[in-house]
């Protein structure tokens, strides 16, 4: 933030007891508040439920909001001039891995400098702690944002399978899934999250998924996917979610939504359209997406019959998926030095063709474990624009704390810079929506994503005129700009571009409806 931006920075002030007791009306709300309280006062109010900002101030008190509208300072409030600027509900990010490492980092500057409150782990089926570890350990050492999970499909199934699990599994294991399902969502699980595209859960039958769909269904959770096929088999993977909503009576919502594979570039429509028919015949299927058209996974990925000798695997994939420039190696524990470089710089550099280094790369990685990183170049623009304005589409970052991909640091920003200010794809208030009164509905939280009073006080004062991402492959690590504080549960945890060192983060369990 420049220095011409000062004048309009907010400003604190603890006002002194009694300065006000002058206003009778005031200190008849003072009556009401016994403990401390806080007023943002001046700002404009964008309250997360799509509607047109409003000029007001905003009382918040312990971790509740507990006014909005036209309100007075009370006595020995601390008072918040927002000097004009914009507030918004805190920032939920439904597919999120900024969970890994959290304990390292907690303050989690890359999801709170973008004005992310809230992040929703478990996601590709990926749980980086087991559920009841990770809310045990988060209530004894908080983290400056809150957290719910998603039950991994993948871990439970290894867990089962452990390393024979290259094949369908047996009833006798798919019960012993669904027992250790049953028990993350006592512990307050969401649902259950799949990652139909990695080991092991690429293979897992559809029935598998069924057996534990349904068990989430008792406990009125959700499901969430990275599909089965982003590209080659794309179509019959969203059939398949469509499914397991229909038949679990379950609400789905597709993960990170994507037309990665040059074949369905510009069948954004046609993808809609499938989705809108599910949804008029009652299945409650929705979306989120992060606004980049390249993907980080591993190269594995681009193998969906694992067949790494393939040439004609590795061609397909370098022609219609993700071309050789695109395909850049961001993490290789077989040889770190060629981290940075794209498949097409790497043949380049040897005499092998371009489908011979990603069989190469494939096959020694899949000897440690696939656990490479590669960013692909698959998808455009439009089709990114046009899925994001899916109303029934919320935004995600899919990002880490620290991570190869920009969108760690800039996912959320980006919207707002791009479809809002540059694009005007979506007004200011319908991209906040995405990223927090609707986010909340897609997650089943009853009482975060919007400024009403009752309402959990997570919070953000930005510029609409100046947030922005500013990171890029070549700097992920780059934070965003423009966002002046955050609040999680009524305290602040970003101020000015400085963590706080806060850590009022609370864990977020499921919820009957
Ligand atoms: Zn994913």
């Amino acid at each position: 933030m420049g220095g011409e931006y000062n004048h309009r920075m907010a400003i604190v002030v603890r006002v002194v007891l009694g300065f006000l007791l002058a206003a009778s009306s005031i200190v008849s709300v003072a009556a009401e508040l016994d403990t401390a309280s806080t007023i943002i006062v001046n700002a404009r109010i964008v309250d997360g439920t799509g509607a047109p900002a409003r000029k007001g101030a905003v009382r918040l008190q312990g971790d509740r909001i507990v006014a909005v509208g036209e309100l007075e300072p009370a006595p020995g409030e601390l008072i918040v001039d927002a000097g004009g600027l914009t507030l918004t509900p805190g920032f939920i990010d439904t597919h999120s891995h900024h969970d890994r490492g959290i304990f390292e980092h907690r303050d989690a500057m890359a999801a709170v400098s973008q004005g992310i409150t809230t992040i929703v782990a478990g996601q590709d089926g990926s749980m980086t702690y087991p559920i009841k570890y990770l809310f045990d350990r988060l209530q004894q050492t908080p983290a400056a944002i809150n957290v719910a999970s998603y039950i991994g499909h993948g871990n439970i199934r290894e867990f089962v399978m452990n390393a024979d699990f290259a094949r369908a599994a047996r009833p006798e294991e798919i019960e012993r899934m669904r027992r250790l399902v049953s028990e993350g969502m006592g512990y307050g699980a969401l649902g259950l999250a799949t990652g139909l595209e990695y080991d092991p859960g690429i293979y897992s039958t559809t029935d598998e998924l069924l057996v534990l769909a349904k068990e989430v269904a008792g406990f009125r959770g959700r499901y969430i996917s990275h599909i089965r096929s982003e590209d080659r088999y794309f179509w019959a993977a969203v059939d398949e979610i469509v499914r397991i909503g229909r038949e679990a009576k379950i609400p789905v919502q597709i993960s990170h939504m994507k037309l990665a594979m040059v074949d369905w570039w510009g069948q954004s429509q046609r993808l809609i359209d499938v989705l809108e028919r599910a949804r008029s015949e009652g299945v409650d299927i929705t979306g989120d997406i992060y606004p980049y058209e390249y993907w980080q996974a591993n190269l594995g990925v681009l193998f969906p019959r694992r067949d790494f000798t393939n040439r004609e695997t590795a061609e397909f994939a370098l022609k219609s998926i993700a071309p050789p420039d695109g395909l850049r190696i961001t993490g290789f524990p077989p040889e770190p030095a060629l981290e940075g470089l794209t498949i097409a710089q790497i043949a380049e550099r040897s005499s092998m063709t371009p489908a011979e280094v990603l069989m190469d790369l494939t096959q020694r990685s899949a000897v440690m474990g696939n656990n490479d990183d590669v960013i692909g170049t698959s998808m455009r623009s439009d089709d990114v624009a046009a899925l994001t304005a899916w109303p029934h589409a919320n935004i995600c970052s899919d990002g880490s704390l620290v991570g190869k991909h920009p969108r760690g640091t800039g996912a959320f920003t980006k919207v707002l810079r791009v479809y809002v200010r540059e694009q005007k794809l979506l007004s200011f208030e319908e991209a906040i929506h995405k990223m927090t009164g609707l986010s909340a509905a897609h997650m089943g939280f009853a009482d975060r994503g919007v400024i009403r009073p009752g309402a959990h006080a997570d919070l953000v004062l930005l510029d609409p005129e100046q947030v922005s991402d500013r990171s890029t492959i070549e700097h992920p690590e780059a934070l965003s700009v423009g966002i002046s504080k955050v609040w999680v549960n009524g305290v602040v945890v970003l101020d000015e571009g400085e963590a706080t060192g806060h850590y009022p983060g609370q864990v977020i369990r499921r919820v009957d409806p």
